[in-house]
């Protein structure tokens, strides 16, 4: 996925990456999470679970983020980001106040939930709060289950945000081992076997997690890692 592009061809192309989208509020769920709602012409645009929208963070970057719910006749969505401080994004989304205008995509990408499930698994860490929000009402008539591994700071941000269902791990590299992950007393049961599982977040965690749940479940596995430590915009 493409996340910068050279000056010319935003020269170029700059017209139509104007902005098109205004922000009507913002709040911090907690210090690193703020919750932004946006106003502009969604009508055409389609929301599936785990598509991301790309926002346009400076004259040439690009970063990608998910619309944690939205209501096309009132044209407005919400973002949930994780203001890590570590990168371009992050930093401009934390100056971002109310009026302040910017481009946002309509959403695309890749698919993370079938329709049909029986039980749903999800793991994520700050980053997927948002994709967790829009699946949490496709849920409710299935069994499911989250995961999260959040910082210390963050562990109140499921619960102010709504979210159930939810176990929360400390951001302490725990998925990273494939003999931890293997113990965990859901993969101790035949219950969970046949569910689908989504994970996204860091990219280590979700793909140790990814191997260890390979030998040992039989449902579907849909993962996506959304960041990786010293590599710009995934
Ligand atoms: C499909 C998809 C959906 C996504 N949805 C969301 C979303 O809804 N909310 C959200 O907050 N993020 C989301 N992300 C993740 C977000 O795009 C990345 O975190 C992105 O790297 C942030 O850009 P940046 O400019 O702040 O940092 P970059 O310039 O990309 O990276 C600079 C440095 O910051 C580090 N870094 C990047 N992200 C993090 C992080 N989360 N924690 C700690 N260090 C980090 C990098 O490793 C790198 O060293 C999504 C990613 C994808 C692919």
């Amino acid at each position: 996925m493409i996340s910068s592009i050279p000056k010319w061809v935003s020269n170029l192309f700059g017209n139509t990456m104007r902005p098109n989208v205004k922000v009507l509020e913002t709040s911090y769920i907690s210090p690193q999470i703020k919750r932004i709602r946006f106003q502009g012409d969604i009508s055409k645009w389609s929301f599936q679970i785990g598509y991301a929208s790309v926002v346009r963070v400076s004259e040439t970057e690009f970063r990608n983020y998910t619309i944690a719910n939205h209501n096309k006749e009132k044209g407005v969505f919400e973002i949930i980001f994780h203001i890590h401080g570590n990168g371009i994004g992050s930093k401009y989304i934390d100056t971002l106040q109310t009026n302040d205008e910017l481009f946002i995509s309509p959403p695309r990408g890749k698919k993370l939930y079938h329709p049909n499930v029986k039980q749903q698994f999800f793991f994520g860490d700050e980053t997927s709060l948002g994709v967790a929000i829009a699946l949490l009402p496709l849920l409710k008539k299935v069994q499911f289950q989250f995961y999260f591994e959040l910082d210390e700071t963050n562990k109140n941000v499921p619960r102010l945000l709504g979210l159930e269902n939810y176990t929360l791990f400390p951001k302490t590299n725990l998925f990273r081992n494939e003999k931890w992950a293997s113990n965990l007393p859901l993969l101790q049961t035949e219950e969970w076997n046949n569910a689908d599982f989504a994970l996204v977040g860091n990219v280590k965690s979700v793909q140790t997690f990814r191997k260890v749940l390979k030998n040992k479940i039989q449902g579907n596995i849909n993962s996506q890692g959304y960041w990786l430590e010293g590599k710009r915009g995934l």
